[in-house]
C-alpha cells in the first residue's frame, strides 16, 4: 500500500503563547485534530486526496475559531466575503471562488467549479449564482456573525488599516483575543495522488473587492503529482508576488530540491526578504509532509499511515 498522509493549517501570524488561555489553546488543538481526523478517515477508507482535503476544510470552515466559512472576518463594508480554492495534482484540474457571500462551505463551491463548470475561477455575484444553481448550501448573514470578529473590525473600520487576523499591527489590545485563521489542507492518498485546498475570509477591513493569495492557483494553493501539493497562509500580497505555492513546485521540478528544502527556500528566504509573513504546508507524492512558517506561530496538524500525529501552534 502507498503511504498516505494529510496536513492542515489554521492560519499563521503573531500567535503568542502569552496571549492564549489554556481553554482557548485546548479548543484550537481540538479543532485542528477534528479536521485532521476527518481528512485522514477519507484516506484510510481509500478515498481520494481531493475528498480528504475537502473533508478537513469543511470541519475548519464550520468552526468559529478559524477565519474561513462561518468564522470569516468582516470587510470594510461590514460583511463577509470569502475565497477558496482546490486543486487535484493528478490532472492539474482546479476550482476557485472569490468574494462569495452566504456560502456555508466555500470549499464545496470551489470543488463544484472544478468538477461541474468549464472554468477554474468564479467571483462575486456570478459565483453566488453558480452556487444556487448547483444547490450549494447557503446561510443567512447571522450565521457568519461572531462578536469577536465584529469587535475586531469595529476597532479599525474607520481607518485605512487592514489586518491579518493573528498579527498585532498596533492593535495589541484588540488582538490579544485573536482567535481565527485562514485554513488549508494538503493530502496524499493511497494511490499516490496529491491535492491542495485553501479557504479564507481574507483580511479584516479589506476593501475594493481585495482578493488575497488563497484562491489564486499557484500563489496560495497548488498541486501537481510530479512535485507537491501546497497551501499557504499569511500576508497574501507578498505570497501573490512570489507566486509562492508554484515556486515550491518549480524548485522541486527544475532544481531537484526536496519538499522540505523547497518550502524552506520560499518561506525563510524569498518571502522573508519581501516582508512576507506567514507559512505553508506541503505534501509530495511519496506522502512526505512539511509545515514551515516564518511568523511567531502557525496553527497546524498532520497525520500519516506510519502512525504519526502532530498538532502544533508555536515554534517548537
Ligand atoms: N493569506 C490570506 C489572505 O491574504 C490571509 C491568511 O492566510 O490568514 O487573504
Amino acid at each position: 500500500m502507498h503511504p498516505y498522509s494529510i496536513v492542515i493549517h489554521g492560519g499563521a501570524g503573531t500567535i503568542l503563547k502569552e496571549d492564549m488561555t489554556p481553554e482557548l489553546e485546548k479548543a484550537y488543538i481540538q479543532g485542528l485534530q477534528d479536521a485532521v481526523n476527518a481528512g485522514f478517515a477519507v484516506l484510510e477508507e481509500g478515498g481520494s486526496a481531493t475528498n480528504a482535503v475537502k473533508a478537513a476544510i469543511v470541519i475548519l470552515e464550520d468552526n468559529l475559531l478559524f477565519n474561513a466559512g462561518r468564522g470569516s472576518v468582516f470587510t470594510k463594508k461590514g460583511v463577509q466575503e470569502m475565497d477558496a480554492a482546490i486543486m487535484d495534482g493528478k490532472d492539474l484540474s482546479a476550482g476557485a471562488v472569490a468574494g462569495v457571500r452566504n456560502v456555508r462551505n466555500p470549499i464545496e463551491l470551489a470543488a463544484e467549479v472544478m468538477h461541474s463548470s468549464n472554468h477554474v475561477f468564479l467571483s462575486g455575484k456570478g459565483a453566488n449564482d453558480f452556487a444556487i444553481k448547483q444547490g450549494i448550501k447557503l446561510e443567512p448573514d447571522e450565521y457568519f456573525f461572531s462578536q469577536f470578529r465584529y469587535d475586531q473590525w469595529k476597532a479599525i473600520r474607520d481607518s485605512d488599516n487592514y489586518s491579518l487576523d493573528h498579527t498585532h499591527q498596533n492593535l495589541e489590545e484588540l488582538m490579544r483575543d485573536k482567535k481565527f485563521g485562514t485554513v488549508g489542507a494538503v493530502a496524499c492518498d493511497q494511490d499516490g495522488n496529491i491535492a491542495a485546498a485553501t479557504s479564507t475570509g481574507g483580511m479584516t477591513n479589506k476593501k475594493y473587492g481585495r482578493i488575497g493569495d488563497s484562491p489564486l492557483i499557484g500563489c496560495g494553493t497548488y498541486a501537481n503529482n510530479k512535485t507537491a501539493a501546497i497551501s499557504c497562509t499569511g500576508h497574501g500580497e507578498p505570497f501573490i508576488r512570489a507566486v509562492a505555492a508554484h515556486d515550491v513546485s518549480a524548485l522541486m521540478e527544475y532544481k531537484g530540491m526536496s519538499l522540505q528544502e523547497a518550502m524552506n527556500e520560499v518561506v525563510n528566504h524569498k518571502l522573508l526578504k519581501m516582508d512576507g509573513e506567514g507559512g505553508m504546508i506541503g505534501v509530495d507524492a511519496k506522502g512526505n509532509t512539511a509545515m514551515i512558517f516564518n511568523s511567531a506561530g502557525m496553527y497546524r496538524g498532520m497525520r500519516n499511515s506510519h502512525g504519526e500525529n502532530v498538532i502544533g501552534i508555536y515554534h517548537d
